[in-house]
């Protein structure tokens, strides 16, 4: 049984003023496996007199020093690479590769900041103006469950980057990842204050950290709902806000595409991370006239699909981190099936070969419908879960039409055997991000949505500058 009873607050692992105590679950066998004493507001006011505390020395700092201190962070993560591997398949059910990806990134966005900024100018002019990037103060940093190390790692580094000083709240249910990452970077050195983690619920932590005075940016990924509701909670003392929202993307078929590649690969983006991903295609758009050979290849995709023990090395199809988010996947699958679309893999209920009642873990068949209209329930809501809607289209037009139909806008796919034909759709695409017969991530790329998958952007320099203020001197030059 783990227990974690420290949050790290001013350089120094503390007993929270938060006395509630939260269970953590292993979700591939449903048991309790840990107890975490949360933090409560108290504990972020506590956290953010720190940061505060910090920030004056702390933004005057050369930029090399940040680097230099980034680059520790970095071999301190890394090093402890397996524990962290370990910690996201207990806690999270992410199966080994996925795990072991998630760990080896949470140390690698930390490298790439450290890069980014030997390289980035902070002053510029403009005119006859000097303009110089600042730091904005205080950042608040708020993390998901289905990514948690790698956010507070991401946020972090850009923060540090930047010059700015932060208070992190990572998602309750992640605090195994969490102590370990706390520790790894405790371990880096960095000056007392310049970085707190405190660990608990949203509507305590989360809402103090959203509407203090002292907090000067929110950095939050995590679901649409909850970034509006601190969008407005921030906008009493005008916060910075960046926002990484949910996403319902499409995966745009074309009629070209070789579909023995397409298809696994529109499967592969839809499934990635077990379903539980704000950038999963989960609208796959394909040409009406090879529908019947897209479904018969996605049966075979699917059937080879194997759904399980996450320690397995053949799983690809981990648990739903929780019972809630497993009873939300199967309320899904039931309004698919009772708005008439056509089950064409999965379904309700667990999959075959698995434990069943009180021993059961929280998995889900890995479910494909098709015959889908882009205006049902499962063709317009981020479901979370392996569940994903082939909708037929016409022509290229209406295929392009259907992608934008949605109110999100982070990532999109377009499949096709012509990449300059290809190109023309991306560039029709609502979306932060489209990826050509790919799935591969760019780090240097930023990443953010459109409409409401978000506000501004994480990663590369404008991910920084998400930290940063301009400030323009004049009278410095004459004009
Ligand atoms: P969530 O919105 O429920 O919680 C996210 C974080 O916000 C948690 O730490 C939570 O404790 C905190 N929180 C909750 N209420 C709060 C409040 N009132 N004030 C401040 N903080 C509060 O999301 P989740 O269930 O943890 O994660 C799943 C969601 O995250 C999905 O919708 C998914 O699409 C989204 N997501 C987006 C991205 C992206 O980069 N766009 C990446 C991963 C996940």
């Amino acid at each position: 049984m783990h227990i974690i009873d420290q949050i790290y607050i001013d350089g120094a692992f503390v007993t929270p003023h938060g006395e509630e105590l939260f269970e953590l679950f292993n979700p591939a066998t449903a048991q309790v496996i840990g107890r975490v004493r949360l933090a409560d507001a108290e504990d972020a006011r506590r956290a953010i007199a720190a940061a505060r505390r910090a920030f004056p020395a702390f933004s005057g700092t050369d930029k090399s020093v940040r680097s230099a201190m980034l680059r520790r962070m970095h071999e301190a993560v890394r090093a402890r690479a397996d524990d962290l591997t370990e910690a996201v398949i207990e806690e999270y059910g992410a199966p080994v590769s996925r795990s072991r990806w998630m760990a080896e990134h949470a140390a690698d966005v930390l490298l790439q900041a450290a890069e980014l900024l030997d390289s980035y100018d902070f002053q510029r002019r403009a005119g006859s103006a000097e303009v110089v990037m600042t730091p904005l103060g205080v950042a608040g940093l708020i993390t998901p469950w289905n990514s948690n190390a790698g956010f507070i790692c991401g946020k972090l580094a850009a923060a540090i980057a930047a010059g700015c000083t932060a208070v992190i709240k990572p998602s309750e249910m992640s605090a195994l990842q969490t102590r370990i990452v706390t520790e790894a970077l405790h371990q880096a050195g960095l000056p007392p204050g310049v970085f707190n983690i405190v660990t608990g619920r949203g509507e305590t932590v989360g809402a103090e950290i959203t509407t203090h005075p002292d907090v000067a940016k929110i950095s939050f990924t995590g679901s649409t709902a909850v970034g509006k509701s601190i969008l407005r909670a921030g906008a009493e003392t005008l916060k910075r806000v960046t926002l990484e929202l949910g996403g319902k993307s499409p995966v745009l078929i074309l009629d070209d595409a070789n579909l023995a590649q397409a298809v696994p690969l529109a499967l592969q983006a839809g499934f990635i991370n077990s379903g539980q991903a704000c950038i999963a295609g989960t609208r796959i758009l394909v040409p009406r006239e090879r529908l019947a050979e897209v479904e018969a290849l996605a049966r075979s995709a699917v059937e080879q699909t194997r759904a399980g023990d996450p320690r397995d090395p053949a799983t690809a199809i981990g648990p739903m981190v929780s019972r809630k988010q497993w009873e939300r996947v199967q309320r899904y699958i039931r309004i698919g099936i009772d708005e008439g679309a056509r089950l064409l893999a999965g379904g309700e209920g667990l999959p075959q070969g698995l434990p069943q009642g009180s021993q059961a873990g929280w998995f889900v068949r890995p479910t494909v419908f098709s015959g889908v209209s882009n205006d049902m329930t499962i063709a317009r809501e981020e479901i979370f879960g392996p569940v994903l809607a082939i909708i037929p289209y016409r022509d290229e037009e209406e295929a392009i039409a259907i992608a934008n139909d949605t109110q999100y806008g982070l990532q999109a796919y377009v499949l096709s055997s012509d990449p300059a034909r290809a190109r023309a759709v991306a560039a029709r695409i609502e979306a932060g991000r489209v990826l050509i017969n790919t799935l591969a991530h760019e780090p240097k790329a930023p990443f953010g949505g459109f409409k409401q998958s978000g506000i501004g952007r994480e990663y590369g320099s404008f991910g920084l500058e998400a930290f940063l203020e301009p400030k323009s001197v004049l009278g410095m030059h004459a004009a």
